[in-house]
């Protein structure tokens, strides 16, 4: 079982058959167990690693098997840390440390350092800074275990980085790159690229990042026969997709991310991280119906995510009342403000996504007409209500079907927004009919607006149907309808100009 546990990191296939193996000899089976519950960590599966780990620890206390008690010890304290008990996860680290130093074990008293470096890390980077470089150092000093000093150098890395020193933090994942591939330690190279790709795109070097993506890529291709963690290379993809929208190509990142559903069952964060990105590229090509549908899908994730941290966090809460003794009451009162904090932002979060769809078209992305409405009561004088309506829009239907009706509705939603200024607001008010409220106008720049929703319609024809939509609009400042509300008035505006031949503007006219 010391071969699975040494090759955890390197040939997580075998080390899960090995594991399965060992688990019918009942000499091995406590052994087994810890490389199991290692290998469902890696997966993201945190409730059967933490209970993996626990069933371990129970039997390898009892055989007084120190050195795999302390194994079992790390598993279930990364475990516990990523399902937020981070004080406990402190205390088991203290006790695999204490048990490692006690035997001598050069690799093990590293890498505990290097778990407990992980786990304070975030909150104090210094602190973390020195378990790190212990840990690089005791392997530097036994020139062994070349993957785990390659992580403690990345970690290093990582923590000038945050520190804001990035020369430093160039020299250390230099070291780390050189380290993991003499390990051929692949499952841990995305890893690297990521903090690479990190430094040079705060150099500001993007094209370089590229550069380093596309190597990495072709290198893990080369070693396709050797096991990589499936979950690293999304995250590469990820972060080569994140790079491709700081170059300006966020096209690329759709195209990249577009299987995004299909891809292979990873954590939920990254999934979020890798949705967001997609909706902010969607965004950026002004694809404002799938910005909103990727929104939906994120939405989903989220909630998911709640879920399954909520019965994670349910279950290990079981396990550690049935192990140990209650935590120490401050302990939980801290960790309980923090998990408070930590849901109040995301349910922020979530609250403001809500807001948004609730707020959006979903077919063209543009305002609906319950904003339309919520707008419509807070008009000053000088703003605008206009009314656009296409012409002989059931005819395309007719012709060409619903479905292309559609198209031609979200590119006629697009060409009346090119034709807005900043603080004007498009809406698809139901149907073929839109409405724009225009802030700050004048009767002549009102005409003019009007005019140009118009042409920006009009001026070449609409692919889906290869022919030229038209629209007629109805327009009206507020207060000068002749006593009548500005959305009635622009209404009986845009009727004037469906009667007088479509195609064309009107203006309600202050005695109308
Ligand atoms: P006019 O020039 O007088 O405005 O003629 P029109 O054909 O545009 O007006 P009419 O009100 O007769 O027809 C509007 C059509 O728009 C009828 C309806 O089926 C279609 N429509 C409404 N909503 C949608 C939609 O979401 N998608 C599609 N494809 N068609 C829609
Ligand atoms: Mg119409
Ligand atoms: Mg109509």
């Amino acid at each position: 079982m010391d071969r699975a546990w040494a090759r955890r990191f390197t040939d997580p296939v075998a080390a899960t058959e090995w594991a399965a193996q060992g688990l019918a000899d009942p000499a091995q089976a406590g052994y087994a167990r810890v490389v199991q519950g290692f290998l469902h960590w890696r997966a993201g599966r945190l409730d059967v690693a933490l209970q993996c780990a626990t069933d371990a620890e129970t039997e390898l206390r009892t055989a007084g098997e120190e050195g795999w008690l302390a194994r079992a010890l790390s598993v279930q304290a990364v475990v516990l840390n990523e399902a937020g008990h981070a004080a406990r996860a402190m205390e088991l680290l203290r006790e695999e440390l204490k048990i490692v130093e006690a035997l001598g074990d050069t690799e093990m008293h590293a890498s505990a350092n290097n778990d407990i470096g992980v786990l304070i890390s975030f909150d104090d980077p210094r602190r973390g800074l020195t378990y790190f470089e212990r840990a690089y150092d005791l392997l530097a000093r036994a020139d062994c275990a070349p993957a785990i000093q390659g992580i403690a150098a990345l970690n290093i890395g990582e923590v000038h980085m945050m520190l804001g020193d990035d020369a430093l933090a160039d020299t250390y994942v230099t070291r780390g790159h050189d380290l993991l591939l003499r390990a051929s330690a692949w499952s841990f190279w995305p890893f690297y690229v990521t903090l690479r790709v990190a430094l040079l795109r705060r150099a500001g070097r993007l094209h370089q990042a590229r550069d380093r993506i596309r190597e990495a890529f072709a290198l893990l291709d080369a070693h396709r026969d050797a096991p990589t963690h499936s979950e690293s290379m999304l995250q590469l993809r990820g972060a080569a997709a994140r790079v491709e929208l700081d170059c300006g190509a966020p096209f690329t990142t759709i195209e990249m991310l577009r299987d995004l559903e299909d891809w292979h069952p990873m954590r939920a964060e990254l999934r979020i991280e890798f949705l967001d990105l997609r909706a902010r590229a969607e965004e950026a090509v002004n694809d404002h119906a799938a910005a909103c549908r990727t929104l939906r899908v994120l939405l989903d994730a989220t909630n998911a995510r709640h879920r399954y941290e909520h019965e994670t966090h349910v279950k290990s809460m079981e396990v550690l009342h049935r192990t140990e003794a209650a935590l120490r009451q401050s302990r939980e009162a801290e960790q309980a403000a923090q998990a408070l904090r930590e849901h109040l932002h995301a349910m922020q979060v979530l609250q403001g996504q809500l807001e948004r769809l609730s707020s959006t078209d979903e077919l063209t992305g543009l305002a609906n007409r319950r904003q339309f409405d919520h707008d419509r009561a807070h008009l000053g004088p000088d703003d605008a209500v206009l009314v656009i309506d296409i012409d002989h829009f059931k005819r395309i239907n007719d012709t060409h079907g619903h479905a292309t009706g559609d198209a031609t509705l979200r590119e006629v939603a697009a060409r009346l927004c090119t034709a807005l200024r900043r603080s004007d607001r498009a809406y698809r008010y139901g149907g073929e009919e839109f409405t724009v409220i225009a802030r700050g106008v004048g009767g002549a720049y009102l005409r003019e607006l009007a005019e140009r929703i118009r042409r920006s319609v009009s001026r070449s024809p609409v692919p889906a149907v290869a022919e030229t939509v038209t629209v007629s609009v109805g327009a009206s400042m507020v207060g000068r309808g002749g006593g009548l509300d500005a959305l009635t008035a622009a209404d009986q505006a845009l009727y004037t100009a469906k009667r007088d031949g479509r195609d064309c503007t009107r203006l309600a006219s202050p005695s109308a």
